[in-house]
């Protein structure tokens, strides 16, 4: 079937100033998944025109962050410092049109007019040249350029998730789109590129609200089509407040490093203000055929880490034992001190899946998983120490020699061994299960005990018991 649906361009557009907390990665998901869902294009346009407060290092994070979330952009970052001839020329074709003027004022003046707009309770327009004639100007004078905002009726914008919002055109500012060193100001040079770029979706925090009505001047002075706009609420912390950084205002890179996974990060940032259902459990193709702007809520969204733990141990689960390896393996390797050889490899893929059971960010499971390694003597916990002083040694020892006798090394035979030992030694099952444990794992958690012993096999498993007696 022929559609003459447009084709749907998103963009994201971080400033490179500033930490960009949790709240960026969540307009990117959403920009990238608008563009997704229509089968358009996403941008990425970094806004680096305040040079004095941009830094690479913080282009480099933004970077990252999307390829960490696996949110890719279509063809290559724009810069928009790069593009300042072209913002220069609009603010020109402007000029030509009288929809803009320049404007001669000093700061002085500037700032007199505005303390008595001030004084007076009225607005500051900026305007104090706006019906005045250039040659009233002294000979080569700087000027800026600013728009001649409409001052008679107002302007509605009918955003896709905050709905008809109305602005007086009586409160807009003449504002400068053309600073006198003839450098762009940042409300032209958005309108400007997404322009360019055939944006037709926006989608960014509604703290940019407000410049939105500012920005919609320039498109209708310019005869250009606006895109559709979609003010998302910001993000608050559990208890309704700005979202601090305990409460998890941090960099995506943050959270990389607490051991989520860039899954389970989407899935939570997708249901922070949009839902589909009940649906907690989201998969990223599922998002893609699902998303649309009208599901967006219109309230602050509540970020809680509970919430996210518990993503993140869904999607732990769901990782295969050789996708759960390649992920822990540097930590691990560095842990033992030596790369994983093969015997340890065959353990950690068949012991990972219990460790991933109980695991809610990947350090559970890395820090447990040196069990399973060749690292003998095994370091003890405090509490694995407790559990193995005085005669527990001794009874160790015993256990091991029993082990040594069982031939066919599986859970059920294993099983039988201990059970029939604790008999002959007329001791409770737990009263020999609990040091075994506490000896053949130091302290580290694992699945079922006897599981476990089978995993680590047999040779390991007698040496762990027996290194008791020799230390
Ligand atoms: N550069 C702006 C910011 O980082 C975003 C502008 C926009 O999305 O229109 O806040």
């Amino acid at each position: 079937m022929q559609t003459d649906m447009p084709t749907v361009v998103t963009r994201f557009a971080p400033s490179p100033t500033e930490f960009l907390h949790i709240g960026g990665p969540r307009t990117v998901l959403y920009n990238w998944l608008l563009a997704r869902h229509f089968g358009g294009k996403f941008l990425l346009r970094i806004e680096d025109t305040d040079k004095k407060r941009s830094t690479n290092e913080a282009i480099d994070a933004i970077l990252e962050g999307m390829k960490w979330l696996e949110l890719d952009w279509d063809g290559d970052a724009i810069s928009q410092a790069g593009r300042a001839e072209r913002h220069a020329e609009i603010a020109r074709e402007l000029l030509e049109k009288g929809k803009a003027y320049k404007c001669f004022a000093t700061s002085e003046e500037l700032t007199a007019a505005r303390d008595a707009a001030r004084a007076s309770g009225g607005n500051f327009r900026g305007d104090l040249w706006r019906d005045r004639d250039e040659s009233e100007a002294p000979e080569g004078a700087p000027y800026s350029i600013r728009i001649r905002m409409p001052r008679e009726g107002e302007t509605t914008i009918s955003d896709a998730v905050q709905g008809k919002v109305t602005v007086q055109n009586s409160n807009l500012d003449d504002m400068i789109i053309l600073r006198s060193d003839g450098t762009p100001t940042y409300m032209l040079a958005v309108v400007v590129d997404d322009h360019d770029m055939g944006v037709t979706h926006i989608v960014r925090g509604d703290d940019h609200l407000n410049n939105a009505f500012r920005q919609h001047q320039i498109y209708e002075a310019m005869g250009w089509t606006p895109p559709v706009l979609a003010h998302i609420p910001l993000i608050h912390g559990p208890d309704g407040k700005k979202l601090s950084k305990r409460h998890g205002a941090l960099g995506v890179e943050a959270y990389r490093d607490m051991g989520y996974l860039p899954a389970a990060m989407r899935n939570y940032l997708l249901r922070l203000g949009w839902s589909h259902g009940d649906d907690e459990i989201i998969s990223t193709e599922q998002a893609i055929e699902w998303f649309s702007l009208e599901n967006v809520g219109k309230g602050a969204a509540r970020f809680d880490f509970d919430k996210l733990d518990n993503l993140n141990g869904h999607y732990i689960r769901n990782l295969n034992p050789d996708a759960l390896l390649s992920l822990i393996r540097n930590d691990l390797e560095k842990e033992v001190g030596h790369t994983l050889e093969t015997a340890e490899e065959e353990r950690l893929i068949k012991g990972l899946p219990a460790l991933a059971e109980r695991a809610k960010r990947m350090p559970d499971v890395t820090e447990n998983a040196s069990l399973f390694c060749n690292v003998r003597p095994l370091s003890l916990t405090e509490n694995a120490a407790k559990a193995l002083q005085g005669d527990m040694p001794a009874l160790m020892g015993k256990v091991a020699n029993e082990l040594e006798a069982v031939t066919d090394w599986e859970a059920s035979v294993i099983k039988a061994a201990i059970f029939s030992f604790a008999e002959a030694e007329e001791l409770k099952l737990g009263k020999v299960m609990q040091p075994v444990r506490a000896a053949v794992t130091g302290g580290r958690q694992c699945g079922d005990l006897v599981e476990t012993l089978e995993i680590l096999g047999q040779e390991e498993t007698i040496g762990r018991l027996r290194d008791l007696i020799a230390a």
